[in-house]
């Protein structure tokens, strides 16, 4: 049994707790599940309320079976929906008082069923999660989601929940109207049911807001927005936001019929199963294997460096729970890092991604250490210092002598061979590169890298290290620029190459922005700081010179101080809040080419040849691998599934 009736006096409580996981899942059996219990409630006199909470630590109900979802097709997609539709109905339709009490993952349908429910009770711990994410998937919240949202907080209000489809915290998840109130954990189950006196909900809305009038003009605008985030490619919110408009003025059969047929129409696209896909590859890299050995823990950490990644780095780990040393040979640097952290922790109360309380608990665990401080009690210590290898071999060599012979020594580098800083070392086998991106609190992926002195162990406790601080681990081979930047970086040169012939800046990155890059070349080139990518482009052209000419023009612009985004300019001026093209670039271009009109194809098809090579080569484990990992680190479209899947 996957759902539990029980009673409490005169008020029911459906209990999800599916046997044999760790999660609470919609699938078929359990959707008839819940119908029995439906039944078996309605048959029960005396029944004057209805809770409905999980039996899981940290899931109340993650959302439909996705496995199920994505191969239904035809009779059975339709099934699928239209019962989740009526069974939630039903739920709409009791005649008592129904509250939602809500700890964890509430998720895609587990927000569905919350919102049929009268009420909605969050615990206010960091597990609650709670949103709709079916838009990022290439669907829509098809269970009446997007039916009863616009419904329970207005039209303006549901769409951004439904379109962007992010998750919430508890307290964000209040301020948006989703729940109505956040107590503690351990209160949850009692204030829920104490909610059942408030009698059923009744929704009012301003009919001067509420109308089709208003919700039409709603639409022009969101539209709008939608279309300069999506260019176009991402049918799935497109018919999300359809379908919501309408159901201003529509019955909710009508709307819920529309939000079938839309769902229908979309799990038929190649770019909704693209969207699963990346779903499943993202749920892969939190499970897969990749040695026999066993992981070993990680609780206390140091970062050494503490500039734009030591920081971020330092600041992510103490997020999550890990007591963390900062250092940097430059106490002003330091100084300087820890104030960029208490920014980051600031921002993240002002955001309500944290509370006060677990930002504070948060940068308590952040120990600023300027000298040679003993870090016997660090299980790893990771190097983010400047990227240059005679530095980092000095500071391997210093940390190897002030650590434990077993911790973990992990670099930052960006491109640099890392198998150079084993001999600066005792007991290499415990060298890693644990490849973080720019900023470090938004990207989700980190490059794992493995030299040929890492150990199994070492592998294993840095990709579980990767796992427990809530990021994704991508396995890659010690080579130089790794997977990400190698395959980007012949891409970004060869943009600046057709900048530097002709190219109007401009046009040159809109062509990739249509092609569903979230930023053009040029732009990217700018904002990683033309210092930082030349140096990864010299690292790479030396590697592979043949594949590799970095353009004069790069070379000119940085002698000028020219330095991107940092410097105030580079390929465009910041001077503005939008960036120009720099006219003193302009000067330093040597032909009057304009950009090809196969752009696109020529950018292109650079990156998929190179991630070709970089599968040949076996620095990825497989093409999913890689696939993944652009989208992750460079925002690689989504839709197309990554350089080696869908390619132009
Ligand atoms: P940064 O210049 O912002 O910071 C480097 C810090 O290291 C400075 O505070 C400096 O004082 C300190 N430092 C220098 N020598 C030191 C020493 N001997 N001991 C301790 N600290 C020392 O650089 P960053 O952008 O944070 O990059 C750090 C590393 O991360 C580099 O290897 C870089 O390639 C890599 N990386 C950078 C990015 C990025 O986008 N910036 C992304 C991924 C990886």
């Amino acid at each position: 049994m996957n759902i539990d009736l029980q009673f409490a006096n005169t008020t029911a409580i459906l209990v999800f707790d599916r046997k044999d996981s760790s999660a609470n899942i919609f699938d078929s059996a359990t959707l008839e599940e819940l119908s029995v219990r439906l039944d078996e409630l309605v048959a029960k006199p005396d029944v004057d309320g209805l809770l409905i909470r999980s039996a899981k630590p940290n899931i109340f109900i993650a959302g439909a079976d996705l496995k199920e979802l994505s191969s239904a097709r035809g009779e059975k997609l339709t099934q699928l929906i239209s019962t989740g539709q009526a069974l939630f109905n039903r739920i709409a339709d009791l005649p008592y008082p129904t509250v939602a009490a809500i700890h964890g993952a509430c998720v895609g349908g587990g927000f569905e069923l919350a919102l049929a429910c009268d009420w909605r009770i969050a615990s206010d711990s960091s597990k609650t999660k709670i949103g709709l994410p079916e838009t990022q998937l290439g669907i829509l919240p098809a269970w009446g989601g997007t039916t009863r949202l616009p419904e329970l907080l207005g039209l303006q209000d549901a769409l951004p929940v439904i379109l962007s489809g992010k998750l919430h915290s508890a307290a964000s998840a209040k301020r948006k109207g989703l729940v109505d109130e956040v107590v503690p954990a351990e209160r949850l189950k009692d204030f829920a049911l104490s909610y059942i006196e408030k009698g059923k909900r009744h929704h009012t809305h301003n009919p001067i807001t509420h109308n089709q009038a208003v919700a039409a003009l709603t639409r022009i605008h969101a539209q709008k927005e939608l279309h300069k985030k999506t260019r176009g490619h991402y049918p799935g919110p497109e018919a999300a936001l359809e379908v919501a408009v309408a159901s201003i003025g529509r019955t909710r059969a009508q709307s819920q019929q529309a939000e079938l047929e839309a769902i229908e129409r979309l799990a038929a696209l190649p770019e909704t199963a693209q969207l699963i896909r990346l779903f499943f590859l993202q749920e892969r890299a939190k499970k897969h294997r990749h040695t026999s050995a066993d992981p070993r823990k990680i609780e206390r950490a140091a970062v050494v460096g503490a500039g734009v990644m030591g920081s971020g780095i330092a600041y992510w780990f103490s997020t999550r729970g890990i007591e963390t040393t900062l250092q940097d040979i430059s106490a002003e640097a330091l100084a300087k890092g820890v104030k960029s952290i208490s920014g980051l922790y600031s921002d993240a109360v002002k955001h309500h991604v944290l509370s006060k309380n677990e930002a504070s608990r948060g940068f308590d665990r952040v120990h600023s250490a300027s000298g040679k401080i003993p870090l016997h009690s660090c299980d790893l210590i990771i190097e983010a210092a400047v990227e240059e290898l005679s530095v980092k071999r000095k500071i391997f060599a210093d940390l190897s002598s002030r650590c434990r012979p077993d911790t973990v020594l992990a670099t930052n580098t960006s491109a640099l061979p890392i198998k150079e800083l084993a001999d600066s070392i005792s007991n290499p086998e415990r060298l890693v590169g644990l490849h973080f991106f720019n900023p470090v609190h938004r990207m989700k992926l980190i490059e794992v890298v493995r030299t040929e002195f890492t150990s199994d162990e070492t592998l294993a406790t840095a990709v579980e290290f990767v796992r427990k601080i809530g990021k994704l681990p991508v396995v890659v081979r010690d080579s130089p620029g790794f997977l990400v930047n190698r395959i980007l970086m012949p891409y970004l040169v060869e943009a600046a190459s057709m900048f530097e012939q002709g190219g109007d800046p401009e046009e040159i990155d809109k062509a990739m922005l249509d092609f569903g890059m979230p930023m053009g070349p040029l732009r990217l080139l700018d904002e990683v700081g033309l210092d930082v990518a030349m140096h990864v482009a010299n690292t790479l052209a030396e590697a592979f010179p043949d594949r590799m000419e970095i353009p004069q023009v790069v070379k000119k612009l940085l002698a000028d101080g020219h330095t991107g985004r940092k410097g105030g300019s580079g390929f465009y001026v910041y001077d503005s809040a939008s960036p120009s093209p720099n006219a003193e670039a302009t000067s330093f271009q040597t032909g009057t080419e304009e950009a090809p009109d196969d752009t696109q194809q020529i950018l292109s098809s650079l990156m998929t040849s190179e991630a070709k090579l970089c599968l040949e080569e076996g620095i990825a484990e497989s093409s999913e691998d890689i696939d993944l990992a652009m989208i992750l680190g460079t925002g690689y479209p989504p839709f197309r599934g990554g350089p080696l899947t869908n390619p132009l």
